[in-house]
């Protein structure tokens, strides 16, 4: 008898599992819009092309022996706990911008994570240690693994309102009155572009309200930028909201993830940066960041890493990269648009779907229920997460059509 009878079948991960159920489905219409990873035009899985180069470039310079100082040696064992010197230099610039004074005057401490997972599940470990009690407000809806990391870390939460089924849009003045309404000093987790499931932002001026009400509450904003360069195309552009808080002189968390912008996914490869009043309060936290990591993982990883340093280091690299990256998003968009024409041509009942082309990055909210959702599993065999929403980034044109068919006959 084993002493593990105790131990029950734990359910399958809502998004996870649906990549699963795809793949055991032999039906050759069917099509996996379930996790948010970018596919080509053919539905393959793509390497970018500045990928392949860095990786070149590491190549030859191992051989070589020629590794600038700042990229490590190959014989290096394992990184320091925070992870690679020059990931973490260039993280933090891409996400603030070089020139911002919070990187002059050192104060952003940085630690390399194990993604953006990883780098939330991190600063959610310093929230349980160092801000006891305290609350972090999510979403309603949110990516699903927030509750998950949350909950194992011991951190309580509750939600705000983000999402009006009415409008398929932002529930404004629903977020503003939670946000007002929680206890002084909780964290607020912000995803600073392209919102995970709805695909719906906050507008520039409806962010500055937002920033007005968490200073306000002395609440602490929490970012997820998961997506950086997914929402408009332009890396710069992703960074404004995190960027406009900064400028305000607030204090606050970002995650970062190059899973999907840079294709890194399985490389695991993010960071967590704190912004901080001082460089000695910087100091101070990332002191314990580190302490916090080591008995966790001990290290990150550092091919990818330095892949990241490499491309987001090198002037041409990085041009190149900004191209695929608009290519991308460019593609996304432009099934976005398809999808919206397919079901306006199809759909004779009148309602109005223009809230897919407002809806940004790579996922798009439909408003499909769950048994809804259900029927365009078992009859249409489109693969999709049971909040009714689909990701673009595993959508071409070709099933557009397909795609529309599906929905319309769902919906009604
Ligand atoms: N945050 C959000 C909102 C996401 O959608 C994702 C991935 O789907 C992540 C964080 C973390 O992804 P990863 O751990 O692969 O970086």
């Amino acid at each position: 008898v084993s002493r593990f009878n105790d131990i029950t079948m734990a359910p399958p991960d809502p998004i996870l599992g649906v990549s699963e159920a795809f793949k055991a489905d032999t039906n050759e219409m069917k099509l996996n819009l379930g996790v948010g990873a970018y596919r080509t035009e053919d539905l393959q899985p793509y390497v970018l092309n500045v990928v392949k180069k860095a990786e070149n470039l590491m190549l030859e310079r191992g051989e070589n022996k020629e590794i600038p100082y700042h990229l490590l040696d190959l014989n290096v064992l394992y990184l320091p706990i925070e992870g690679l010197a020059a990931f973490n230099k260039v993280t933090a610039e891409l996400l603030f911008g070089a020139d911002n004074t919070v990187i002059q005057q050192q104060r952003v401490a940085t630690v390399q994570g194990l993604s953006g997972t990883g780098s939330l599940r991190l600063a959610a470990a310093l929230i349980e240690r160092y801000f006891p009690g305290a609350k972090v407000l999510i979403s309603s809806p949110t990516w699903g693994n927030h509750k998950n990391i949350f909950n194992d870390a011991r951190v309580p939460w509750s939600e705000y309102r983000y999402y009006d089924p009415k409008t398929v849009g932002l529930d404004f003045d629903g977020m503003i009155s939670d946000i007002k309404a929680a206890p002084d000093g909780s964290f607020v987790l912000l995803h600073g572009c392209a919102h995970n499931p709805t695909g719906i932002d906050p507008t520039p001026e409806q962010w500055e309200k937002i920033a007005d009400v968490i200073q306000e509450k002395s609440h602490i904003p929490f970012f997820d930028v998961a997506y950086q360069g997914f929402a408009s195309g332009s890396l710069d552009e992703d960074a404004s909201s995190v960027r406009l808080f900064v400028a305000r002189g607030v204090e606050l968390f970002v995650a970062q993830s190059y899973s999907k912008n840079l294709g890194l996914y399985a490389e695991r490869i993010g960071a967590i940066n704190v912004v901080c009043a001082s460089s000695d309060a910087a100091a101070r936290v990332k002191s314990q960041l580190k302490r916090l990591a080591r008995p966790m993982y001990s290290n990150p990883p550092i091919h990818g890493a330095r892949i990241v340093a490499n491309v987001v280091g090198s002037p041409e690299l990085f041009n190149q990269w900004k191209e695929e990256m608009e290519m991308m998003a460019g593609r996304i968009r432009s099934v976005r648009q398809k999808l919206y024409d397919s079901l306006c041509a199809k759909d004779k009942s009148g309602k109005d779907w223009s809230f897919i082309l407002k809806q940004i990055g790579m996922f798009s909210f439909t408003g499909l229920s769950k048994t809804q959702t259900e029927n365009m599993t078992s009859k249409w065999h489109v693969y999709m997460t049971k909040d009714g929403r689909i990701s673009l980034a595993g959508l071409s044109s070709a099933k557009c059509e397909y795609l529309a068919d599906a929905i319309v006959d769902s919906y009604h």
